[in-house]
């Protein structure tokens, strides 16, 4: 098998189990790799530490996959960590008599479960599958067999237009795996992950094949229903509200009134859709626009709000956007501020994974000082416990938000 040697002192991080090679680190290659192919990792001195995928174009060179040297990356292999994703999953959506558990959620979220390059959200009984890098490109048939057997559903479609294809060298993939394709109007059962814990689960249209991402933002799911939670007999504000998660969620939580704001007309329209869905019946005030120009508008008129949430898309997509990407954060949320009756409540996030928690802490207190508000944070909040976040690699860790009163 080819074999990589490192650079003598890049061995550290994958000694401590992080999953990625970078060109960088490398010092030789042994052997003629070709795209995707198994590779060994072997420390300067030439002590084997771990096997992995190479890849041949991207600066990310080799995702890890095993540091046990009896451990081939084999069909055994695969069908061992997507059985451990599955387990993990079903332990996390316990059912009650009272309460539908939710039927959609991230089945496998790559590095943080042992399988870079692989995203498998379940959405009722399709799945959505991305493969990310050269390496599980090359082992799509077989990871596809492997789901369509072990969980059964209707049909796998695949969505692997994601820009990081493009670093693969990979063009954007997308259509039916396997079985059927999904209905246009496909509805998924979603809301906390634990159902027992947090109560309430609501149902949304889902455009697997043309929605956002896989089609929703899975990885809000506990986050919506904490925040519905202060929205009773209040008049909310749902900031790039995409199909309305947090907006259902805060209907569900009688709401007195809500404003929705999405550049997208479809999403919108999606949203509306969902309310009534769920025979969510209150007054609701779709606005197609710009939040960062809707948010001016209503300060030049006066409006205020009890509850608003913010929840952009990725503002950095590389450290060269972090400066921007701060000031986008800063500015939406000290508008925000500005645009809360005393006693109201921020919940506010950020899916940018190089905008740390501090760094968006810090970003908050930058707005709140501008805004000349006295602000407090009440909760602190992360991705859903699909997306778990790998100690090994803190950059599976990307979605934060707070829940914030101001006075
Ligand atoms: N809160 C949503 C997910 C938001 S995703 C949920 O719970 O599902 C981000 C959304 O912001 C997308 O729907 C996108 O259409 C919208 N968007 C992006 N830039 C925007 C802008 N400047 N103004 C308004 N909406 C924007």
């Amino acid at each position: 098998m080819p074999t990589i040697i490192l650079r003598p002192g890049r061995d550290r991080p994958i000694r401590h189990y992080h999953p990625w090679v970078f060109s960088g680190a490398i010092a030789a290659v042994q052997g003629e790799p070709e795209r995707g192919d198994t590779v060994e990792i072997c420390a300067n001195d030439g002590e084997w530490l771990a096997r992995g995928d190479w890849s041949s174009q991207s600066q990310i060179r080799v995702r890890l996959l095993t540091w046990n040297a009896d451990e081939m990356l084999d069909e055994a292999f695969l069908c061992r960590r997507i059985e451990r994703a599955i387990v993990n999953r079903q332990a996390l959506c316990v059912s009650s008599a009272a309460i539908a558990e939710s039927n959609a959620y991230r089945l496998v979220y790559a590095e943080s479960d042992g399988l870079p390059g692989l995203i498998v959200d379940r959405y009722g009984d399709f799945l959505v599958v991305q493969f990310l890098t050269q390496g599980m490109e090359m082992r799509s048939e077989r990871i596809v067999a492997i789901l369509a057997d072990r969980v059964r559903p209707q049909g796998i479609y695949e969505r692997s237009d994601a820009e990081v294809r493009d670093k693969e060298g990979l063009p954007p993939a997308e259509g039916v795996r396997w079985g059927q394709s999904p209905p246009k109007d496909a509805i998924i059962q979603c809301g906390h992950m634990m159902a027992e814990a947090a109560g309430q689960s609501l149902r949304f249209y889902v455009d697997l094949s043309e929605g956002q991402k896989t089609g929703f933002y899975l990885d809000q799911a506990d986050n919506r229903s904490r925040v519905g939670a202060y929205c009773r007999g209040k008049q909310a504000l749902d900031g790039f509200c995409y199909t309305g998660g947090f907006t259902a969620f805060a209907a569900a939580n009688a709401a007195e009134h809500i404003t929705a704001i999405d550049s997208s007309a479809g999403a919108l329209d999606l949203a509306r859709a969902n309310l009534a869905l769920n025979q969510l019946d209150i007054p609701f005030e779709p606005v197609v626009g710009d939040v960062f120009k809707q948010l001016r508008a209503y300060r030049q008129e006066g409006r205020q709000f009890d509850v608003i949430i913010l929840d952009p898309p990725k503002f950095a997509h590389s450290q060269a956007h972090i400066e921007r990407a701060t000031r986008g954060y800063k500015d939406i949320n000290m508008i925000a501020l500005q645009l809360l009756r005393p006693g109201g409540v921020l919940a506010t996030f950020s899916c940018s994974g190089l905008v740390s928690s501090d760094l968006f802490q810090k970003i908050l207190f930058g707005a709140a000082v501008d805004a000349r508000r006295d602000v407090q944070i009440l909760e602190r909040l992360s991705q859903s416990p699909d997306h778990p976040v790998n100690l090994a690699f803190p950059e599976s860790e990307y979605l934060k938000g707070l829940i914030c009163r101001a006075w």
